[in-house]
């Protein structure tokens, strides 16, 4: 399978395969070796169905606030189901929109998560949904997650879309959204392979 780099930590690779949602260049702030939400949304140029995603985030540290609040950002594979990203270190039974989480539908079967400013990294085994000739999904979405090696997520099924989509549709391709959620939340190292 050939592995598709998304981000490098460059801004040559920010700018060549992201854009903002509507179709401008990614305002990101990028230091070289990882990127920052600024300004709005960010998408991949590359779209995929069936795929295994592979990236790394960092938690800014926010001791003052809780909850949503806390280092909030998002993973939204093809656009449309969010993998929660949030600083949801030490809580004891996360629940359907904490870290780790399909936002409000799936809570992760462990919390994982590291401290603000440690890097983590989530591993996703993607399932596209399938269509019948009429466009009406078949099989819905299924994921498997593992974060920082561990197995919060075990191929469960994604009943639809989730809030704050790209597009207010499933597909059978799409790209890799991550969100602003207004947080200062940092990433590195993005790749896929398509399966
Ligand atoms: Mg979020």
């Amino acid at each position: 399978m050939e592995k598709i780099v998304l981000f490098d930590g460059s801004r040559e690779s920010l700018l060549a395969n992201w854009t903002q949602i509507d179709g401008t260049p990614a305002n990101w702030i990028c230091d070289g070796s990882a990127m920052t939400v600024n300004r709005g949304n960010i998408v991949s140029k590359v779209t995929f169905g069936d795929a295994h995603i592979h990236l790394e985030w960092r938690e800014p540290d926010m001791p003052w606030t809780t909850g949503q609040f806390k280092g909030n950002s998002g993973v939204f594979v093809q656009g449309v189901y969010e993998l929660q990203v949030l600083d949801s270190y030490g809580i004891g039974t996360p629940d359907n929109r904490d870290c780790g989480s399909i936002y409000n539908k799936i809570a992760p079967l462990v919390n994982a998560c590291r401290p603000a400013l440690v890097w983590q990294s989530y591993d996703i085994y993607f399932r596209a949904p399938r269509f019948d000739a009429s466009g009406a999904v078949t099989e819905h979405a299924r994921m498997t997650v593992l974060q920082n090696d561990t197995l919060i997520l075990n191929n469960i099924e994604i009943d639809g879309i989730c809030g704050g989509p790209l597009v207010p549709y499933e597909a059978a391709e799409g790209p890799l959204m991550l969100q602003d959620h207004g947080d200062p939340v940092s990433f590195r190292n993005i790749w896929i392979e398509k399966i």
